[in-house]
């Protein structure tokens, strides 16, 4: 592939948990304008290197680079305003709201109280309608979030990013524990978005998904990237192999 600028940039970033590294020392590049791939084996490090990324948890040391600005010092919030948005394994909508609450809340960081009142008319709740309908969520919008399923939760859950217009979207399982039907969906709509100028950086388990989807891969292993290629090279790669069976 051609040299892309990169959007993302991760160097040496470290966090101990009680003396254990679980991210020691990660680098890796996401190129702008790519489906990039995030795996390894269980434990590896992959779901607190997004915590790190965004914030959710502080790292000890390390940079992070988006579209050129140095993001490590700021906190979630202002990531987020900068273009960077995600999705969790498990997904955080607010169980007692409806799935266009939940979509329009995404808009901004609403207070317990002010959750309450969230307006459902007006350009916000156009755009979050708009948003369910590309998901195929619009038929569940006055459903409460704790009434579906957790494929659909992800379909809102990935709604919710698309809300903030995001340039670079972690998304963290968007294939794990979904039905086929979704899953191919997902890839679609990943695909899609792709084409319409989003940057993806995805930790997923289903290697079908990843392989078919995601270019390049980085392989994290024991809180390290061990290798970065396409997904032929990765498949290739005796370390690679090494790793995952040695686990
Ligand atoms: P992966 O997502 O690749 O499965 P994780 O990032 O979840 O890996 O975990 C990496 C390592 O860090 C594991 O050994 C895990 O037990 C440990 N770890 C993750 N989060 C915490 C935490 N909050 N407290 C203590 N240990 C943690």
């Amino acid at each position: 592939a051609a040299q892309a600028k990169p959007l993302l940039e991760v160097k040496g970033l470290t966090k101990s948990f009680g003396g254990l590294a679980a991210v020691d020392g990660a680098s890796l590049v996401v190129p702008e304008g790519s489906i990039t791939g995030l795996i390894g084996p269980n434990g590896s490090g992959k779901t607190t290197l997004f915590n790190l990324i965004d914030d959710t948890i502080h790292a000890d040391s390390g940079e992070v680079w988006l579209a050129g600005e140095r993001i490590d010092g700021l906190p979630s919030w202002a990531r987020a305003h900068r273009g960077l948005g995600r999705t969790f394994q498990i997904t955080r909508l607010f169980g007692d709201l409806t799935v266009l609450e939940n979509v329009v809340a995404a808009q901004r960081s609403f207070s317990l109280e002010q959750l309450g009142r969230i307006a459902v008319s007006g350009p916000e709740a156009k755009a979050a309608e708009e948003l369910l309908e590309y998901v195929g969520m619009r038929a569940y919008r006055d459903q409460k979030a704790r009434a579906l399923s957790y494929g659909q939760q992800k379909m809102v859950e990935l709604a919710q990013v698309l809300m903030l217009d995001p340039r670079l979207i972690l998304l963290d399982e968007p294939a794990g524990g979904i039905n086929p039907v979704l899953i191919d969906r997902m890839g679609e709509m990943i695909r899609e978005l792709n084409s319409y100028g989003k940057t993806f950086l995805i930790v997923e388990h289903n290697m079908p998904f990843v392989l078919g989807l995601c270019d390049p891969v980085h392989v994290l292993s024991r809180g390290r990237t061990m290798a970065t290629g396409t997904p032929a090279e990765i498949q290739a790669d005796p370390a690679v192999i090494d790793a995952y069976l040695g686990d």
